[in-house]
């Protein structure tokens, strides 16, 4: 049995402001860092540049969308499988993946405070075209060009260096003890490595057939010249990344479906589509067949990569087949026929997933800041609320309940200041329900359920919760 009461203040849709209509990222970023959704990395020593650490909340809605990722393009679908591969590779795996000699992106240095820019970007800023995967004679030139029109973040000045390819590779010492570090283990760039390793692996083991997709996600770490705009652009970030296995030439449809299957899943998780849009390479590197991102709003900086989506011919399979020695051909068992599978790739940073998410779930009104998300991905499914802290038999009542949900969702048991003051502290979480156990508890069993979205109150049985 539900019973409906009197709701005091219902949202007034005439007063909401969403994120586009304020500054930008500033809101997100503070309400990240007061409710504990995300900290600066090493904060207590003044942080680190491109380095942030997930708080408790942070964390949980990270882990949620993690599972969402895992249970859609895993779980669910017949022709994937997972994998958990070594952050830490044979140094051989970033030279025949092509890292080692080109994963760089150009630099140039303000010879007055020594602030460093990414060249490409600054370009695309002027409406320039540029990439990184420009030689460093070709991005000098229109660098040149442009300069003019670049200062410096910093001190405002215009006096550049000129550009320089540097390699975004981070090294580390894992297993050498001779200090000069000639073959260093490399942290690794991309989280996809792992899974062309280990195509051979899967194949002799797990019955699977061509076409079909490995998933993983994993960290990567890369040196960014200016790591800038919140999780967006980071130096430490996990990366959540599907290679799918067809027959050569036979790319086409698989392609087309899995551009469509990622759209329809990023709107699954409370995307708006209009802050969505497709964005195809112009500048293919010599192997891939075409190349597309999903860009998303960022508030305050406008579109950018969400995910990328690749069509990348042979070239993982072939490279690792070269420089390891090891035979990756994939054998038709109907026809005995032998070919390298084409790959094609979706690839996304679940950082800025997590912000592409809260940043469409976020609401402000005159009385209060709500994230509006889905049950699914909300950190705390439940709250639950003893009317009154003083009175013991409200509190071990409220404890009952929580002890009850708890056992199958992520709930919170708050009995400080007044309901009021509660309720806002959870809308600023996301917190689908408030449970409020009063004095008529004690009496029927009944407790109050109180809506975020809506902030309809219902009276209802313990027993339906
Ligand atoms: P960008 O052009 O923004 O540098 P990229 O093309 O180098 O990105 P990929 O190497 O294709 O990115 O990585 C796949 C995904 O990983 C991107 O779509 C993005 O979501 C995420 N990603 C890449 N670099 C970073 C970073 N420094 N911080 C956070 N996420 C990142």
């Amino acid at each position: 049995m539900a019973t409906k009461i009197a709701v005091k203040s219902p949202l007034s849709l005439n007063n909401m402001i969403q994120l586009k209509d304020m500054n930008g990222m500033d809101e997100i970023v503070s309400l990240c860092k007061r409710r504990g959704f995300i900290f600066p990395g090493s904060d207590i020593y003044g942080g680190m540049a491109g380095l942030y650490d997930f708080g408790p909340y942070g964390v949980e809605l990270l882990n949620n969308l993690k599972q969402n990722w895992w249970k859609h393009n895993i779980q669910q679908r017949a022709d994937y499988v997972g994998l958990d591969s070594a952050m830490f590779k044979n140094p051989e795996v970033w030279k025949a993946s092509g890292h080692v000699d080109s994963f760089s992106d150009p630099m140039s240095e303000c010879k007055e405070c020594h602030t460093r820019i990414r060249v490409d970007k600054e370009l695309e800023k002027l409406g320039v075209f540029a990439d990184e995967k420009m030689t460093e004679a070709e991005i000098g030139k229109l660098f040149d060009e442009h300069k003019s029109k670049i200062k410096c973040p910093n001190c405002k000045k215009q006096n550049w260096t000129a550009p320089k390819k540097f390699n975004l590779l981070v090294k580390s010492n894992l297993g050498d003890f001779t200090e000069q570090n000639t073959d260093p283990a490399y942290l690794p760039g991309e989280a996809c490595q792992g899974i062309y390793l280990n195509f051979k692996n899967v194949v002799d083991t797990c019955r699977v057939k061509i076409p079909f997709g490995i998933g993983q996600i994993g960290k990567a770490f890369r040196n960014e010249i200016s790591p800038r705009n919140f999780l967006f652009r980071t130096r430490e970030f996990e990366q959540a990344d599907t290679q799918y296995f067809v027959r050569p030439h036979k790319n086409k449809e698989p392609y087309e479906r899995i551009k469509q299957e990622q759209w329809d899943w990023l709107l699954s998780l409370g995307i708006k589509e209009e802050n969505l849009k497709w964005h195809q390479h112009e500048n293919l590197v010599f192997y891939a067949k075409d190349a597309w991102d999903i860009e998303y709003n960022y508030p305050g900086n406008g579109f950018d990569e969400l995910m990328g989506i690749h069509d990348r011919s042979d070239y993982d399979l072939s490279q690792h087949m070269k420089f390891s020695g090891t035979d990756l051909e994939y054998r038709d068992p109907m026809t005995g026929e032998k070919y390298i599978p084409w790959i094609l790739e979706t690839s996304m940073g679940m950082g800025r997933l997590f912000l592409a998410v809260l940043c469409d779930a976020y609401e402000q009104n005159e009385e209060r800041t709500v994230l509006h998300l889905s049950p699914e991905l909300a950190p705390v499914k439940y709250a639950v609320f003893p009317l009154l802290k003083n009175k013991p038999d409200l509190v071990k009542k409220a404890k009952e309940v929580f002890e009850m949900l708890s056992s199958r969702y992520n709930c919170e048991f708050d009995d400080n200041g007044n309901i009021g003051k509660r309720y806002r502290r959870q809308d600023e979480i996301g917190t689908p329900k408030c449970i409020t156990i009063d004095f008529d508890t004690l009496e029927d069993d009944t407790v109050t359920v109180r809506d975020r979205d809506t902030t309809e109150q219902i009276r209802i049985n313990i027993a339906d919760l």
